[in-house]
């Protein structure tokens, strides 16, 4: 990487920047003038109601949504534009694909390969984005596997898993590739209530055991408060307050996040 992650570990620098960064969707204006940092290591949970702007602003970092304003950074490089020359230039395809390589994403929709097996699914981009032998892929796929508690289901396809497995096969799959970052879109909410702890246990020993920032939107709040160094609350397209879990869940400062605390106690 261009400047080195040292300054990123030793957290002098964000390895995230979004700096005012605004977004409409025609004229619907879904993110205000967003500042906000991401260091390396950092575990940030972000809660707030629907349509506050979450998921938007985590797509964004995996360059799904292009922001209508603003600037996003990660580890000292732009996002959408790139250097040559000391010019700006529009980034391309290739730009993109590495700075996407930097991030891992879990959805609520884990959107495993139906027709292949568990094992195959966590190998494929291994082998055809990082360029690892099968033999190397399947090695690191199969500990991965472990890992997340399917060890024993290498071998079985996406329909014969559980809502709970799938999604930590989804993970197990992200994970391997080794991101700088991992976004955690509401993965419990499809699932049947009784799975729900089961992959949130998994993300908690993720985050304990990983050094790799985590962003997880999510409306688990004793998760929330477990799991994060930071808590971030979005209303109406604004980040309205954050802090450390403790400040924000047991003291919220804003007359918006009192009321939105309330309705999970
Ligand atoms: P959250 O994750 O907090 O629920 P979202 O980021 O999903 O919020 O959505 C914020 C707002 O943006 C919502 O009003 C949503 O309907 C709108 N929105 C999101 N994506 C699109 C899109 N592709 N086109 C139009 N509106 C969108």
């Amino acid at each position: 990487m261009k400047n080195g992650d040292d300054q990123y570990q030793l957290k002098k620098e964000p390895y995230v920047k979004y700096r005012n960064i605004g977004m409409k969707f025609g004229s619907t204006e879904v993110l205000k003038n967003i500042n906000f940092d991401i260091f390396l290591g950092e575990k940030v949970a972000m809660i707030g109601p629907s349509g506050s702007g979450k998921t938007t602003l985590a797509r964004m970092l995996m360059t799904l949504e292009k922001p209508t304003s603003g600037t996003i950074e990660i580890s000292g490089e732009q996002l959408w534009h790139y250097k040559v020359k000391d010019k700006l230039v529009e980034a391309n395809e290739k730009h993109l694909r590495k700075v996407r390589g930097q991030i891992g994403m879990v959805f609520q929709h884990y959107n495993l390969f139906p027709h292949m097996t568990i094992l195959r699914n966590v190998m494929e981009a291994q082998v055809h984005v990082l360029g690892l032998t099968k033999s190397e892929a399947e090695q690191h796929a199969k500990k991965m596997l472990d890992k997340v508690g399917l060890g024993h289901k290498c071998n079985a396809y996406p329909t014969q898993l559980s809502g709970g497995q799938q999604q930590r096969a989804a993970m197990a799959r992200s994970l391997v590739m080794k991101p700088k970052i991992m976004l955690f879109d509401e993965v419990t909410s499809a699932l049947d209530p009784e799975l729900v702890g089961e992959v949130l246990e998994v993300i908690k020993d993720i985050a304990a055991e990983y050094e790799m920032a985590m962003l997880l939107i999510t409306h688990e709040m004793a998760f929330a408060r477990d799991i994060a160094d930071r808590v971030v609350f979005m209303a109406d397209g604004n980040i309205v307050e954050e802090g450390p879990p403790e400040q924000l869940f047991l003291h919220p400062q804003h007359k918006r996040t009192i009321e939105f605390l309330s309705r999970f106690s």
